[in-house]
């Protein structure tokens, strides 16, 4: 069965699928994204993700297209067509087709719109986390708005590269204080020789991650101890343990970090017992 992808306002087959070249997220990289975990065909965190979606596309000042129940019909119909059972939704607005300039389209310029869904190999997933992951660090060369979910992705795209090319899944990026912001697609957790999680606190340096926001919760379940404050390299190679969250990867352990091998070189407890019941914590509809 071939894929079918949303494009402003037409379901088509992916191979027919368009966008203008004066889109501007293709000329400026001016738009936003959100990716949402589809589960056992449902979504996972959606009206999270489509707060965060409002929430990117007002601090750009980008024109709201539809109504969030609008575009909650369409991520479903998108998930449906392609039979995505367990997988992921892709949604991004850019500002809309207009003549190449860099000040914004005029007035009225309609935002494009595109959905994508593409399944997830879980079981593989589940390998993955059994083993844990290994992470680089590099320098942190993105913008100050990282809060902002913007399809300008090249620091990020970047860094995963340099990540892949060293045998590692994920580079967590270091601020000019030697602290670690998050990682290339997902947020960065340690848990530290006392067992207490540390994360950093939200602020324009990173994304506010909904998975980290819902492993709050699970985390408050079990009784444990966090900290939301920013931790040093130095801090991470001595940890306990640690993990990185991501819509499509939920709790991942990392086993590795750069050259230092984090506890015992095995998923810590704390990281599987969270992965373990994430999904009991987070919405699904
Ligand atoms: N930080 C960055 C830079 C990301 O790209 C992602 C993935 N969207 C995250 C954090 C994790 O966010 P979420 O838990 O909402 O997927």
């Amino acid at each position: 069965m071939g894929r079918i992808v949303y494009v402003n306002g037409r379901y088509v087959p992916l191979e027919h699928a368009m966008v203008s070249v004066e889109d501007r997220g293709y000329q400026f990289a001016d738009g936003v994204y959100e990716v949402c975990e589809v589960r056992a065909g449902r979504l996972i965190d959606e009206r999270r993700h489509l707060a965060r979606l409002v929430r990117s596309l007002d601090e750009l000042r980008v024109a709201h297209l539809m109504s969030l129940a609008a575009l909650g019909i369409i991520l479903r119909e998108v998930v449906r067509r392609n039979r995505v059972h367990d997988g992921l939704v892709y949604v991004q607005v850019t500002r809309g087709v207009a003549r190449r300039d860099h000040p914004f389209p005029p007035a009225g310029t309609k935002p494009a719109l595109v959905v994508t869904a593409r399944p997830i190999d879980l079981a593989a997933n589940e390998r993955v986390a059994a083993e844990g992951v290994a992470v680089i660090t590099l320098p942190d060369e993105r913008w100050a708005r990282v809060d902002i979910k913007s399809i300008s992705l090249l620091p990020n795209v970047l860094a995963k590269q340099a990540a892949r090319e060293q045998g590692a899944r994920e580079a967590w990026l270091v601020d000019r204080d030697g602290k670690i912001t998050e990682g290339s697609s997902s947020n960065a957790w340690i848990v530290d020789r006392d067992g207490k999680l540390i994360t950093r606190s939200l602020d324009h340096a990173i994304l506010a991650g909904i998975t980290r926001a819902v492993l709050f919760n699970v985390i408050r379940a079990h009784g444990l101890s966090l900290e939301e404050r920013a931790f040093t390299v130095e801090e991470a190679h001595q940890a306990r343990e640690a993990f990185v969250t991501s819509a499509t990867q939920a709790v991942m352990p990392v086993v590795r970090i750069d050259d230092h091998v984090i506890g015992n070189g095995a998923p810590g407890l704390i990281a599987s017992a969270l992965r373990r019941d994430y999904h009991d914590h987070a919405e699904a509809t």
